[in-house]
């Protein structure tokens, strides 16, 4: 697919520089750098800057906001010159009742910081410059992690953060720990000129989206796209072709988009999955697309789901 890397969080740019993370002396040259700054993210939120377009919210790595993080500053890695890192300042006792939910919730302002506000990613995700969303991306998942692997996975003891956050260590049985990726398959079903969607539950009334389903151990690509299909909806598949990958850090997911040949139409919903699937004509997306459909709402904007439909109804998948 040609402009496969076009997808929201795909257009990282960031020189990761990762011979330096182990690198005592190059991170604390790093660190010390007048150009160093660092990115504050509270409870998965980055700090926003709500200039004329929504940016990043970088700060001096000295800035008080910084005084209040917990964990390792991670070393993100040098762009334009300017080393990076991110902080999770989740100890800030900042608006806790508004951490729940981020369907258009607004910026969660810091007393301390005019035009700045900690903003939910996928409700901001596709306003953001490609660069800074993916740089926001590797934030959100490498805190995460740090969040949720707090103990080794092999004896339980507690591990300690190494690599300049980019490793864990278990302190008992020396087990090394490293960012984990959990990758999902999320596909173009297709049969003649129409769509398979599918709406989970507990959706927005009305949204619906393409299915998707995690890899599991010892699993092809093609064999999820295939298995996943079939268990949601009854659908057997037959040709699938990868399409566009996207890194999705909500926890820490990577979605293969792909497209898969329909064999069939009969749809036999597993109804623990799924509390409605159909087959919509290219026509009837369109229209959904346009806000036409009360019934159908598309996928929201930014994620890869509302990318390949429209990269579909475009007839650029290739
Ligand atoms: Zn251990």
């Amino acid at each position: 697919m040609r402009d496969a890397e076009a997808v929201t969080f795909a257009g990282g740019r960031i020189d990761r520089a990762s011979h330096l993370r182990a690198d005592a002396a190059a991170q604390a040259a790093l660190a010390a750098d007048p150009r160093a700054r660092g990115l504050a993210l509270w409870h998965g939120r980055p700090l926003l800057a709500t200039e004329e377009t929504l940016r990043l919210g970088w700060l001096p790595l000295d800035a008080p906001l910084f005084a209040e993080a917990a964990g390792p500053a991670i070393f993100l890695g040098i762009e334009e010159g300017a080393p990076c890192f991110a902080r999770d300042i989740r100890d800030w006792d900042g608006a806790p009742d508004a951490v729940e939910g981020f369907a258009a919730t607004p910026l969660i302002p810091h007393p301390g910081l005019d035009g700045h506000g900690f903003g939910d990613l996928r409700a901001n995700m596709a306003d953001l410059d490609a660069a800074e969303a993916g740089t926001a991306a590797a934030a959100k998942g490498i805190l995460g992690w740090h969040e949720n692997h707090g103990f080794c996975a092999r004896c339980g003891a507690a591990s300690e953060p190494a690599d300049a956050g980019w490793r864990r260590i278990c302190a008992r049985c020396g087990a090394q720990h490293f960012p984990r990726t959990d990758p999902v398959v999320i596909m173009l079903i297709l049969h003649g000129n129409s769509l398979l969607l599918g709406r989970s539950p507990g959706w927005p009334p009305g949204m619906y989206s393409l299915l998707a389903g995690f890899l599991e151990p010892g699993e092809s690509i093609e064999a999820a796209v295939r298995r996943e299909t079939f268990e949601e909806t009854g659908v057997t598949v037959g040709q699938v072709d990868y399409l566009s990958s996207q890194p999705w850090p909500f926890p820490s997911n990577l979605m293969l988009g792909c497209r898969g040949e329909a064999l069939d139409r009969a749809i036999h919903r597993d109804p623990n999955e799924l509390e409605d699937a159909r087959w919509v004509s290219r026509e009837g997306v369109l229209h959904a697309m346009a806000g036409h459909d009360p019934d159908l709402r598309p996928a929201r904007r930014g994620s890869i789901a509302r990318f390949l439909i429209e990269r579909w109804l475009a007839d650029t998948l290739d």
